[in-house]
């Protein structure tokens, strides 16, 4: 897996949260959501990370270093400091440049009790998998319903 900036080979960085890839040459770092949600980073920047990553422009000058595709650009506030964060839809990761993820506080979620069973935190990053699957699945299906339209009018028309 080659980094998203500089090209230069990933390494795979073991934590006790989980496992994130880790470029020695400019600090860029690719997370998944599970393994930023046992870190603890701000809840609320998972919740705008989740509430911007549909509409969110997509990034071309970045790809994913693991699915190869372009990411999509998310701008989140951080203790009212913007911040550009990379998303990877197919494979649930951010990226961050040199920094960015140590710039992020780690906050406890009041609403969330930190006494959390690991099987409950296991269920909630289900939970989130599952729910894109319904999303990709919904895409896939309107996609088709479109297609079909299209054909319906090329008949009428005699094309
Ligand atoms: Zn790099
Ligand atoms: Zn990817």
């Amino acid at each position: 897996m080659k980094c998203a900036n500089c090209n230069t080979e990933l390494e795979r960085i073991n934590t006790k949260n989980g496992f994130y890839y880790s470029c020695k040459l400019c600090d860029g770092k690719m997370i998944s959501i599970p393994v930023l949600k046992r870190e603890h980073i701000d809840p609320d920047v998972l919740r705008q990370i989740h509430s911007k990553k549909q509409d969110s422009p997509t990034d071309f000058s970045k790809k994913c270093p693991q699915c190869q595709r372009p990411m999509k650009k998310l701008l989140i506030a951080v203790d009212s400091q913007k911040m550009e964060l990379e998303f990877c839809q197919p494979c649930f990761c951010i990226w961050f440049d040199t920094a960015e993820h140590e710039n992020i506080p780690i906050k406890h979620d009041q609403k969330i009790s930190s006494k959390l069973h690991p099987d409950s935190i296991k269920a909630m990053a289900m939970a989130d998998i599952e729910f894109l699957n319904i999303q990709r699945e919904q895409k896939e299906r309107e996609e088709e319903s479109r297609k079909d339209q299209l054909w319906f009018a090329l008949r009428l028309f005699g094309l």
